[in-house]
Order: C-alpha cells, then structure tokens, then sequence
C-alpha cells in the first residue's frame, strides 16, 4: 500500500531518529530533507560561494550534485565522489544551513526534488523535516508536528554532539538556528489535519510507539 508519512518539527524534537525507526518497521524508504539543505550549505562553502547572496544561494541550490540515499539502514549523502555525511553536520555547516533555507527560491528547487524522491519511492516512505506536512507532501496519509520543551531538545542535541558543546552554543544552534527558519517556515503550529505529537516526556521507543499508533489507527 502507499503511505506517505509527513513528520515536521523543530531541531532536538527527535524526528530523525523516530522517522528512521519508523521507516524501518514498516519497511519503508527514509528521507531527510534537512541533510538537502544541509549538503547545498556545504557545497557552496566548499565553492567560496556567498552564502549573503541570495541569487548565488539559489544556483548553489540547483547546481550543487546531491544525492541522498532513502535506506533507513544506509542513510548517506554524497555531493558528487564526495561522501558528506558526517560533513554535513559539523557546526559550521550547522550555523550557515539557514542561509540556504531562508531563500523562497533556493526552497523551491529543493521542495521539487523532495516531490521527486516521494515519487520514486512509489510514496512508500517516511520524510522529514520542517515543511513536509504543509509545503512537500500535504497530502501525505499520515502528518505528524512532533514538538518538545525547549529544555528536552537542547538535551537531546547536546547528547547527540558527545557533550562537547557549551549551553550558549548549543542554545543558539538549537532555539537560534529555529528562530532563524521560522521567518520563512511554520513549524510551531500544527496546520489543519496535522496530529502535534509532545515527545518532551516520552523516550525513544515511547516516541516511536505514539508515532506507530498515529500511522496504524
Ligand atoms: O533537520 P535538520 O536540523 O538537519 O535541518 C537543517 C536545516 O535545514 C534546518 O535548520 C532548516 O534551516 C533547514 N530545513 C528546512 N526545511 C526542511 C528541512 C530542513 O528549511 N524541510
């Protein structure tokens, strides 16, 4: 059967990690829209483009050669021979990825081809990000806004990078990073027909067992 699940949130709110587990159980493809955004950010400071300019954000945007691959299991990233996964989340490319989300027209080359991976998957898969459930796939079977506390998420994010952060700069690549995207997209509020699932309580096999209940029901 097709099933398209639709999962946005904030960064800390755990969707990739829910998503991914979710992608497997039910043995569908994986897609983080987040690392697109994130590989753009990375080939165009790879390239000395200027991420301050935003028609130079949107050739980034269509001429930067991504591939994401949609295994939960596998999940990489390439930009062209290069292999970019763990490149893409280095605090540097964290603290410029809102460069290349708040451009309109950067968003549009990368919403298409988010369209088109749904496609390809013969929208089988779970994606992820901050705009699925309004913008790339609101006609998605199942869409979920999964939120938690402000104080959770830094928690989260904080474990994810080994500690190694002080709480100012993982304050400001969690809540300011947020608060940057939200000038361009709305993911604080559930839009209508979206389940807002708070996971600030819930672990991680609590998180993935409320999410199964929403795409089961
Ligand atoms: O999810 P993740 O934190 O990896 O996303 C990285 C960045 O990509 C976000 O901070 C945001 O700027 C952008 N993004 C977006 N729309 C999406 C997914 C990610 O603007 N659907």
């Amino acid at each position: 059967v097709q099933v398209v699940v639709a999962i946005d949130g904030p960064s800390g709110s755990g969707k990739s990690t829910v998503s991914k587990e979710i992608a497997r159980r039910l043995d569908l493809g994986y897609l983080d829209t987040g690392a697109m955004y994130r590989a753009v950010a990375w080939w165009a400071l790879d390239q000395g483009v200027d991420l301050s300019n935003p028609a130079a954000v949107v050739d980034a945007a269509r001429n930067a050669p991504v591939e994401i691959s949609t295994d939960p299991d596998r999940q990489t990233v390439r930009v062209g021979e290069t292999d970019v996964t763990e490149a893409i989340r280095t605090p540097e490319v964290t603290s410029h990825v809102s460069s290349v989300a708040t451009v309109p027209a950067a968003r549009e080359v990368l919403v298409d081809r988010q369209r088109q991976v749904i496609e390809d998957s013969g929208r089988r898969i779970v994606a992820e990000g901050r705009d699925i459930t309004t913008v790339v796939a609101p006609d998605a079977e199942v869409r979920i806004l999964l939120v938690a506390s402000e104080q959770a998420r830094m928690n989260r994010r904080g474990a994810q990078l080994g500690g190694s952060q002080n709480a100012d700069a993982l304050r400001q690549q969690v809540v300011g990073r947020d608060a940057k995207d939200s000038t361009v997209v709305n993911f604080s509020t559930a839009a209508d027909g979206v389940t807002t699932l708070d996971n600030s309580e819930l672990n991680l096999e609590q998180s993935v067992q409320a999410v199964m209940d929403l795409v089961l029901r």
